[in-house]
């Protein structure tokens, strides 16, 4: 049995018009979207899974866009940016790219000794792409416009931003196995995971910072690697017997998950590997069509009527 969580499964943002936040998605980074289904918990509002050509864990970024959402506000408590790897002599390419579609970026900055850019989605969520040597071993995706050479393979990591970091490090390396990997000015850096599932947790204290508000372009939680159920349970009295509360095991299709608010104040989610996204659309159809779980599919005409209709071109 592992004692270590293995990677990022996914991570789930909050958006507004479904129609920039899939144009961008899929139009400007060049993702593939995977699964069109609803938030289970909301069925009147889209859940996009975006990701590698499979949608394989540690690729997922996904989004609840709700047309009329008021935008976040950024502070503590909270996942402030998503970083994706592309291969390790990408950078020009995307720099380029972006001056030719006329989207405004940053950079190349540096952080930890290595160089990135960094966007905005149409939400405001801060997205960085950075060069890594474990996506050069990976398979890309294209679009059929952004060279698969170049493209984005998986999460490289992400950034929390909280008014105290210990309990969240505590819990990080007590109890989730993430170790700590060094510091560069205000970021601790953690990693998790090996080899392609590598990503990092860069920690930023804010101690006088003003909490988040969640609204478009915040994340809604972060989810972590559990091969299968067995694992899950594990995981799943761990924290228990760490203090936190986490919620019993839901079926969410895809994967099976728990979630539970570490101190900091940011929604974990522990999620499995399997059953994946090809149990309902084979590989070339992924992302085609609405699905619906079960329990909704007696809706479908009226959850379809509800959802804003969506103009796809890459799918
Ligand atoms: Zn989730």
């Amino acid at each position: 049995m592992k004692n270590k969580i293995n990677g990022i499964h996914h991570i789930t943002v909050l958006a507004s018009d479904p129609q920039k936040n899939y144009d961008f998605y899929t139009g400007i980074l060049g993702l593939r979207l995977v699964k069109k289904t609803v938030n289970f918990d909301a069925p009147d509002v889209y859940h996009f899974y975006y990701g590698n050509e499979t949608g394989e864990p540690g690729t997922i970024l996904t989004f609840f866009p709700f047309p009329d959402a008021r935008k976040g506000k950024k502070g503590t408590g909270e996942t402030t940016a998503v970083a994706l790897s592309i291969p390790q002599n990408s950078l020009d390419y995307w720099m380029s790219y972006f001056a030719e579609k006329a989207v405004d970026f940053n950079g190349p900055q540096k952080k930890f000794g290595r160089p990135y850019i960094s966007l905005l989605d149409p939400d405001g969520l801060i997205i960085e792409l950075v060069p890594d040597e474990t996506a050069d071993k990976l398979e890309g995706w294209s679009n059929g416009e952004i060279d698969k050479k170049h493209s984005i393979r998986k999460f490289f990591g992400a950034t929390f931003n909280l008014q105290k970091i210990i309990p969240t490090e505590n819990l990080l390396n007590e109890i989730m196995g993430i170790e700590y990997d060094k510091t560069d000015g205000s970021y601790k850096r953690y990693i998790i995971g090996s080899a392609e599932n590598k990503a990092r947790i860069d920690i930023i204290e804010f101690s006088s910072g003003q909490k988040s508000i969640s609204g478009a372009g915040s994340v809604h939680h972060i989810a972590w690697r559990a091969e299968n159920e067995t694992e899950q349970m594990m995981w799943k009295t761990k924290i228990t017997e760490a203090g936190l509360l986490p919620t019993q095991i839901i079926d969410r299709q895809y994967f099976r998950s728990i979630y539970f608010r570490e101190p900091g104040g940011i929604l974990f989610e522990i999620a499995t590997d399997d059953p994946g996204f090809l149990i309902d659309e084979d590989l070339a159809n992924l992302g085609n069509e609405l699905k619906l779980p079960t329990q909704y599919e007696s809706k479908r005409k009226q959850i379809e009527m509800s959802l804003m209709p969506l103009k796809t071109k890459f799918n």
